[in-house]
Order: structure tokens, then sequence, then C-alpha cells
């Protein structure tokens, strides 16, 4: 038995995590340059990928995207990165929808490769895009795809800051650094000074279902599968007390196994066999709450937030009501006066329904 709880070798392949990187498989591994580590969100594993790809001249910029102030207010950018000071300061979690698609259109004219860092949404429609654009196609060469349960849309740190009594119009960036249980969001202000929120206070907002992105109400894929290559967190017990925090990824091409069995051999990543069979089964639960319709259905029909759909056999009460708290959450922040109210309920508050939403999902 080890930490997890989980019976290592009888129900899942050993393989030596000396072995090849195997495609589909999955890994826990950590960027081995310090610097990219703690600019990033787990492992470092994406930036260092890019910085990778960007050394050895495969690609001559990223599409990378970070929460800034732009348009007129705090929101999702992408931009694209060309060298290591561009890569680390995009890296980390951007919470929030992010105008990949448009941005990548806009690269177009750009002379040179180009690797793409998404959501599964946004790789799904991206992967559309390019079997019909062949221009398109000879410009990209690596999708990185993210490990997603939902973001929010623009309209969240707007409200989320001014619940923080932050003046949105004052801000340049808002940063999200999280380490192995806590973390912290850096909201940098324009006169150079830094406001520092809990992560996990903001977070509670996003998981409560406030500002919530409406496509994420039938969203059933949350691991990239189209990508080259997907990176997530790994939360198990084993890996949370490991000192270096870790990024799980998955090569879902040859192509991407082999550059990342590069890096290793140059010493740019380490990395340990964990195995997708072994990983589904560890979060079957969430699994579970993420890729069963039913109850996020009957919840968006009892709040109005979408159509009715089959209620089926597999409908669990539990997952319906968290749900429809989320749903209740969404539809709320809809209106001004819902965000109005919203917003001003103590935070607390929308802590508990966060946690009992959390609750609910493990059911
Ligand atoms: C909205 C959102 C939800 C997520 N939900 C989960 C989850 O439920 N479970 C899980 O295991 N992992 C989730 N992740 C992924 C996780 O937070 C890390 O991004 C992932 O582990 C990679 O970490 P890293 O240290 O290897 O990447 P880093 O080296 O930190 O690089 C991350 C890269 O992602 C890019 N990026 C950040 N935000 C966005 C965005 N919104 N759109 C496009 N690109 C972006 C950055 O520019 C950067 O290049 C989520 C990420 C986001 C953005
Ligand atoms: S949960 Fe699905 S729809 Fe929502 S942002 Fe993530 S990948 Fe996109």
């Amino acid at each position: 038995m080890d930490m997890s709880g989980i019976p290592a070798g009888e129900r899942f392949p050993m393989v030596s995590s000396d072995a090849e990187i195997m495609p589909g498989e999955l890994y826990a591994g950590y960027a081995c340059d310090a610097e990219v580590r703690s600019a990033a969100s787990s492992g470092g594993v994406v930036s260092a990928i890019l910085l990778h790809l960007l050394a050895k001249n495969a690609i001559q910029g990223a599409l990378v995207s970070r929460i800034a102030f732009a348009d007129g207010s705090v929101r999702g950018v992408t931009e694209l990165a060309c060298d290591r000071q561009e890569v680390l300061s995009h890296a980390g979690s951007a919470y929030v929808d992010t105008p990949v698609l448009r941005r990548l259109c806009a690269c177009k004219e750009f002379n040179g490769k180009v690797a793409v860092v998404a959501l599964p949404c946004q790789v799904r429609s991206l992967r559309k895009l390019l079997a019909r654009d062949e221009p398109l196609r000879e410009k990209v060469a690596m999708v990185i795809g993210l490990f997603c349960r939902g973001a929010v849309t623009h309209r969240f740190y707007q409200d989320l800051l001014r619940r923080y009594r932050v003046d949105p119009n004052a801000v340049r960036s808002v940063k999200v650094g999280r380490g192995h249980y806590r973390g912290i969001v850096r909201v940098s202000l324009g006169d150079g000074q830094d406001r520092v929120l809990s992560f996990s206070r903001v977070n509670a907002y996003r998981i409560a279902g406030m500002h919530a992105k409406q496509l994420c109400m039938s969203c059933t894929e949350h691991l990239s599968e189209q990508a080259d290559v997907s990176v997530g967190d790994i939360f198990t017990k084993e890996y949370k007390a490991e000192p270096i925090k870790h990024s799980a990824f998955v090569c879902r091409t040859q192509q991407a196994a082999d550059l990342l069995q590069e890096m290793r051999q140059q010493g740019k990543l380490e990395l340990r066999y964990f195995g997708m069979q072994r990983y589904r089964k560890t979060f079957k639960r969430l699994e579970r709450y993420g890729s069963n319709l039913a109850p996020r259905r009957f919840a968006a029909m009892l709040t109005g937030v979408g159509p009715p759909g089959p209620m089926t056999w597999r409908f669990n009460p539990f997952h319906g009501l968290a749900w429809t708290i989320f749903c209740a959450n969404s539809r709320l922040t809809r209106s001004d006066a819902g965000r109005r109210f919203a917003y001003r309920l103590p935070a607390p508050f929308v802590s508990l329904e966060a946690l009992l939403i959390k609750a609910l999902s493990k059911t």
C-alpha cells in the first residue's frame, strides 16, 4: 500500500520510471530549473516545455495567458511570448476565460512557428479550426492543453477586486501563486504597490459558481485529450507530501513523448510514472461529478440558467444539490442587482458554499 492508499502493483501496471515515456500514460514531474518552478502553477512542466522548444528553435513564439488590465477591465489576456522572460512572466494559472483562439488567428502574420497553451474547450475548438485552415496548421508546432474543471468570465475579477476594495482601473495584473496547501493572489497596482489576497478565499467564489463561464455547464472533457500534451495538478497525499510540487502530464503523441524524453535526458525535466488507470481510479468521484450531465441539467433547469435535460438513472441527488448551488450563483451574477447582492455576501458564507459543493461532488 503506498501513501495514496492505493495498492500498487496489484491493480495498476508497474512501470519503471527510467523507461521511455509512453503516450497516453500519466506521469508526475517538474522542471529542474528552480526559477521556472517558482513562477509556475504546479511543477512548471508547461513553461519548461515552452522554454525547451524556444531554445531548440522549434518555435519562435508561444501563446500564453495571464490576468491583466486590458480593454477597460481586468481580464484574461493571451499574448505571444518570444523569450524566457516573457514565458516566465506568463507562467502560473489564470483561472479565467482567455482569448486564445482569437489571438491565434492574429498570429497568421507572425514570422515563425508557435506553441499554444489552451484549456480543454479551447483545444477542441482549435483542432476544428486547424483542420480547415492549412496555413494556420503549419504555424502551430505544438498544442499544450491544461486540465480544467471550470473557469470564469472576465467580470469575475472586476467584482472580486471591488469586493476587496481594490479599484480595478488601478490594477496592472493579477497573479495566482499556489503552494501545496495555500496560495496567494497578488494584485499588482499601477503605482508599483501590491495587494495580496488569499487564494482559497478567491477560489471559493469560482468554485461556488460566481460568473461561471456558460460553456462549463455542459463540459464533460477536462483533460485536454486532443492536445499534444496535457498538463494538470496532482493532488494525491503522496504528492502533497513531496517537497517539490509536481505537475501531472500525459503525452498524447509519440512526438510529444520524444520531446519530453529529450528534456529529461538533458536534465530539464524530472519525472515519475503514475499511470492513467491509477489517476482515473484515484479521482473517480471527481470524474463522475464532472462527466455526468444529468444533475447539471436538472440544476440548470431549476435555476433557469439552461434548457431542461433528460433525467437518467445515473442521477446523483448530492451532485444535483452541488450543481444547484453552483447554477444559482451563476444565475445571480448574470444581473447587476444579483452581482451586487452576491458580492455583498460575507466571504465566509461563500467559502462555506464552496466547501459544501466540494464535499457533495465527492459523494
Ligand atoms: C481555468 C483553469 C482551471 C484549471 N483547473 C484544473 C483542475 O481542475 N485540475 C487540474 O489538475 N489542473 C487544473 N488547471 C491546470 C493547473 O492549474 C496548471 O495550469 C497545470 O497544472 C500546469 O502547471 P505547470 O506548473 O506545469 O504550468 P506553468 O509552467 O505554470 O504554465 C502554465 C501555462 O498555462 C498558461 N495559462 C494559464 N492560464 C491560462 C488560461 N486560462 N488559458 C490558457 N492558458 C493559460 C500560462 O500562460 C502558462 O504558459 C487549471 C488551469 C486553469 C487555467
Ligand atoms: S470546464 Fe470545460 S468549458 Fe469550462 S473552461 Fe474548463 S474546459 Fe472550458
